[in-house]
């Protein structure tokens, strides 16, 4: 669970995106404002947010375009925001991906209650594990699509550095021994050399932890290793 308690908010009347962001920053939380859905949608991409407002009617992309485009590569939760009250929006809307749905005019209250719904929902679905899906702190691996995931990173694994990661996530918090990885991983054929296993930490850690400067994957000297929801 990570404590990032940014919002963003796509809506193009100035009126309404200044009303959000004072009312969300007395709540405590960071604020960033988008006016178009491009503009938006970049925004989405390139930094880390907990959650987005995506108001529909926008310029540029309007904000079921932004959504579907979000989607490919990311969960954050979304609500969305429109003048638009159809039920056929709605459907559009939560079919494409969105989180839940407000009409304007809405009360701030019954919006700040569904903000943190929201981001209790996403809470709860990144500590579960659902059996196809393991993930730590940021890190999703989707053991069916073969993917894995730091936020909107994809990250190219060889097929070891995958079951390796796999090993280490299925068994978050408990330490694994360097035998137990080496026999996961490599199988019987390589008994005894289990300083494969150090030289795959090593790649795995140049492509997770070294680039996204979280501390995954940890020694436990003379054991072996542990991937931990905390450091
Ligand atoms: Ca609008």
């Amino acid at each position: 669970m990570d404590n990032n308690n940014r919002i963003l908010i796509i809506e193009d009347e100035d009126k309404i995106a200044r009303f959000l962001e004072l009312e969300l920053s007395h709540e405590g939380y960071e604020v960033v404002k988008s006016y178009n859905g491009r503009d938006g949608l970049e925004k989405a991409l390139s930094e880390r947010y907990a959650l987005m407002i995506l108001d529909v009617m926008l310029p540029e992309l309007n904000g079921f375009e932004v959504l579907r485009r979000l989607r490919k590569v990311s969960d954050m939760p979304v609500i969305m925001l429109t003048a638009r009250d159809t039920v056929m929006d709605k459907v559009a809307g939560l079919d494409g991906g969105a989180d839940d749905y407000m009409t304007k005019p809405f009360a701030i209250e019954e919006l700040l209650a569904r903000i943190r719904l929201a981001l209790k929902k996403k809470n709860n679905n990144i500590s579960v594990n659902t059996g196809n899906i393991l993930s730590c702190r940021g890190l999703t691996m989707d053991i069916q699509r073969y993917e894995v995931t730091y936020n909107t990173d994809k990250i190219e694994l060889t097929h070891r550095e995958f079951e390796m990661l796999r090993v280490l996530l299925e068994n978050k918090n408990i330490v694994i021994s360097r035998e137990k990885l080496l026999e996961k991983v490599c199988g019987y054929d390589y008994l005894g050399e289990t300083n494969i296993i150090d030289v795959y930490v090593r790649y795995l850690r140049s492509k997770l932890d070294d680039i996204y400067k979280v501390k995954w994957i940890q020694t436990v000297r003379g054991v072996g290793y542990v991937i931990r929801d905390d450091e």
